[in-house]
């Protein structure tokens, strides 16, 4: 397998993958497709979105013939690489809101606050041992223009029904964790921290005692109604289900639906017991701040701080994946972070370095569609959230194709908003690369002048580069 080891430069293990599998290791590749095949559902793309659909799919319908085709192995994309938040938030929420009410909306948000203990009480049931601790998530400000956004933040998601979020104060906050220079958080308990690799890995393993046919360093070159086309043969199958997120452009047809967006991660070595009195974080809350350009970590279950931020966001033409590997430059900057919000482990060194790539739909809303004429369906555009998002697409797309196939009706999770959304295509090159360069350009600077002037109010750079992005 190509890029199994990373490069290592200045201590650092840069790329391999991902941090995660360094720890849990690799896994054995499965054999590829042999021939044409025949199936009742073919799934393109073994990550989360994928597995969960083989699983529940087959759950519902024992006997039901499902297959997966993975270009490389299951959990190699942003499944193996993501930053471990199972969480209750999901990109286009409020403009799901705007499109089909306020209430339709709630009805998405109670349904991604119970996925997250749905994908914990599967896990659990299916023996799947992931480092999974449910402590929430904590968002923190640090300057008083983060601060106002926290405030309206916390009431706008109050307002979607999370009657159980909390708002703290400088002094609460510190109780909880040291993050320097923090004016206040709110803390939801709808988040856990997991390992990410270990959810994939174990999922694929259940997946397969199931009794679903798992085919690995298999590219889908094409896919068209009722066939998923790859260099070895064709699935054919009433139903082709692409899971490919960042990677979707790829596929023939399909440069332009979403665009690839590189999020990258940082992991310290072990902390002693002394740093981490220090520091706190005894509840290990997901971790996450109200910067332009955000951060997100997790204390890891073997003592380590995770943690990512927006690296090189994205690469002209749609290039997506080099194993992982991660600039020097923006290792380095997620390393000036950690130490910004934690001064005491300025000497504590960093140890693997990663990236991968998300999938981000031109109004930046996450969407579960089967098309009924074609049998075609998919699932995606997540931008940042999709640890828990993938289990409701999937158990949504479950209830898609047993209603298309007579097997049931409409349910609770067909009529949500998201369902069978439809979008335009992100612009041609250069637009695309020009346009993404300048977002996050805005978002840094906005982040500085924020820092450097210590107003309440947010910068208007970045609120007009939302409104260009289509981000709101
Ligand atoms: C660095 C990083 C940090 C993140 N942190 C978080 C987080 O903390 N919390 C959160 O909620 N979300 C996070 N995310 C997002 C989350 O990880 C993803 O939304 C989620 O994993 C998407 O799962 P997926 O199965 O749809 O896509 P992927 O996991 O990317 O899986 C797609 C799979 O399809 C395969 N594939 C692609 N093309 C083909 C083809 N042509 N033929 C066959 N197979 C193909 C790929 O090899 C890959 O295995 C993060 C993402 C990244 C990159």
């Amino acid at each position: 397998m190509s890029g199994s080891a990373g490069g290592s430069a200045g201590g650092v293990v840069n790329g391999g993958i991902s941090f995660w599998y360094a720890d849990d290791g690799l896994p054995a590749v499965r054999a590829p497709l042999a021939g044409d095949a025949t199936a009742d559902a073919v799934i393109v793309g073994g990550g989360y979105t994928g597995l969960w659909t083989a699983y529940y799919l087959r759950k519902a319908a024992p006997s039901l013939r499902v297959t997966v085709l993975e270009r490389k192995f299951c959990g190699y994309g942003a499944s193996g690489r993501n930053g471990g938040w199972l969480y209750n938030g999901i990109a286009g929420r409020d403009r799901y809101a705007k499109l089909h009410g306020h209430e339709a909306a709630v009805r998405l948000q109670r349904a991604m606050n119970d996925t997250v203990d749905e994908v914990i009480a599967v896990a659990g049931a299916e023996g799947i041992e992931a480092d999974i601790h449910k402590g929430g998530v904590l968002e923190v400000a640090r300057t008083p223009a983060q601060l106002a956004r926290l405030k309206d933040f916390h009431t706008h998601e109050l307002a979607y029904g999370e009657q159980d979020r909390e708002l703290y104060g400088a002094t609460e906050t510190a109780e909880r964790i040291t993050v320097a220079d923090a004016v206040g958080s709110s803390w939801t308990p709808h988040g856990a921290r997991l390992h990410p690799a270990k959810l994939a890995k174990g999922l694929a393993a259940v997946v397969e005692a199931l009794g679903v046919t798992i085919h690995e360093s298999t590219p889908v070159t094409e896919i068209r109604p009722k066939h998923a086309v790859t260099p070895y043969g064709t699935v054919r199958a009433p139903y082709v289900l692409r899971c490919t997120e960042g990677f979707t452009a790829n596929l023939k047809g399909q440069k332009r639906t979403w665009l690839p967006m590189n999020s990258s991660m940082i992991a310290t070595e072990p902390l002693t017991d002394e740093q981490w009195a220090a520091i706190g974080w005894a509840g290990r809350e997901t971790l996450g701040d109200m910067a332009h350009a955000y951060m997100y970590a997790q204390r890891t279950a073997d003592g380590r701080i995770a943690l990512g931020g927006r690296g090189v966001p994205y690469r002209f033409g749609s290039r997506t994946d080099n194993d992982g590997r991660t600039q020097d430059a923006t290792i380095e900057a997620l390393r000036e972070l950690l130490v910004r919000f934690f001064p005491s482990l300025a000497g504590v060194a960093v140890t693997h370095a990663w990236s991968g790539v998300l999938g981000v739909p031109r109004d930046w809303c996450a969407t579960v569609t089967l098309d009924r004429s074609t049998g075609l369906g998919w699932a995606g555009g997540y931008v940042g959230s999709g640890v828990a998002t993938t289990n409701l697409a999937a158990r949504t797309l479950r209830d898609l194709v047993q209603s298309d196939s007579g097997q049931g009706g409409p349910t609770e999770l067909t009529r949500l908003p998201w369902v069978n959304h439809r979008v335009r295509r992100w612009e041609p090159e250069p637009l695309r690369w020009l346009g993404v360069q300048g977002m996050y350009a805005t978002y840094r600077t906005a982040d500085r002048r924020e820092s450097a002037t210590n107003g309440a109010r947010s910068s208007r750079l970045a609120r007009a580069a939302d409104r260009v992005s289509g981000r709101h």
